[in-house]
């Protein structure tokens, strides 16, 4: 039953684009990688000490974004859209090869990166897939800010709320099932961000490849994008895509229920280094036809599962 076996990408796919916060110019290749080797990044722009793993505990940055560093402080960031992609494609190995230390943005969402990975394909292996199931409830609170990831018996459901006082963000609330639900509203929302906070991002030496190509730009009651947002719960769903990506920095797929109110980077990675601490947490399981139950294989969202 090979969608329950680990998924590489067919060929070498290519990206090239801009960061988001340093405006350089980036080439970025997904490589098809061996069974069991995960995830890992390539800066090709340095001859040593080059690798970086995306693993929570190498997550060195979160504010704005997820920024991953090896034990020589050599980063990549931005690393979120395309970690999603990956995560919803179920592409359990790859290389991932950068030439600078910022993901392109490309649009601002993960769609480009969805798009090309499905046109290329995937190789198939006969390594079985593996994933983390949640065995105890985690919260973390910080002021307004709240998230928890409990126990689910075989779905990973997120529930994302935002709070913003800008009236046309306002509060977004979305609840998906990541492995059931159609998630293409979830992989085209964009980056977005407020018109007043763009003059401090840039003070900060944030935000130099920022333009309304690649993120939605916000102010008072209006959309400064012309073309408008691509779907209603853009804001929220965009954030529902970022919490996918930083979750797949735990290494594997989860199974789980997700709850998070006006969160980020920063409490999802704080929350995940909180469950993965403590062995008891969770268990790894790997997913292969004989050690399932028949109501498992009869369930048509294992596909998106593998
Ligand atoms: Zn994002």
């Amino acid at each position: 039953m090979h969608n329950l076996n680990q998924k590489t990408v067919k060929n070498k796919i290519n990206f090239n684009g801009v960061g988001l916060h340093t405006g350089a110019n980036v080439n970025l290749s997904i490589n098809p990688a061996l069974p069991n080797e995960g995830i890992l990044f390539k800066r090709t722009d340095l001859k040593e000490n080059n690798i970086i793993i995306p693993s929570i505990f190498n997550v060195t940055s979160a504010n704005f974004c997820t920024t991953i560093s090896n034990n020589f402080g050599v980063s990549v960031s931005t690393i979120e859209h395309l970690m999603g992609a990956l995560f919803i494609l179920g592409v359990d190995n790859a290389v991932i090869e950068i030439d600078n230390h910022e993901v392109p943005i490309l649009d601002g969402s993960a769609k480009i990166f969805i798009d090309k990975i499905i046109e290329t394909g995937f190789d198939v292996s006969s390594e079985p897939i593996r994933i983390i199931k949640i065995n105890n409830k985690i919260e973390l609170k910080d002021g307004s800010k709240f998230i928890s990831l409990e126990p689910n018996n075989i779905n990973f459901e997120i529930d994302y709320q935002l709070e913003y006082k800008n009236p046309r963000i306002g509060n977004q609330q979305n609840k998906i099932n990541v492995y059931e639900d159609d998630l293409f509203d979830i992989y085209n929302s964009r980056t977005f961000c407020l018109y007043e906070d763009i003059e401090n991002l840039k003070k900060l030496g944030l935000a130099k490849g920022g333009s309304l190509e690649n993120a939605i730009v916000v102010k008072q009651n209006d959309v400064l994008n012309e073309s408008g947002l691509r779907n209603n719960k853009e804001f929220v769903n965009h954030k529902i895509l970022d919490c996918i990506g930083d979750i797949y920095l735990s290494g594997h797929k989860i199974i789980g229920k997700l709850k998070c109110v006006h969160g980020g980077h920063k409490l999802t990675n704080q929350l995940l280094r909180n469950v993965f601490r403590d062995k008891s947490n969770f268990s790894v399981i790997e997913i292969k036809e004989k050690n399932l139950p028949s109501s498992y294989i009869n369930r048509s969202y294992l596909k998106s599962i593998a």
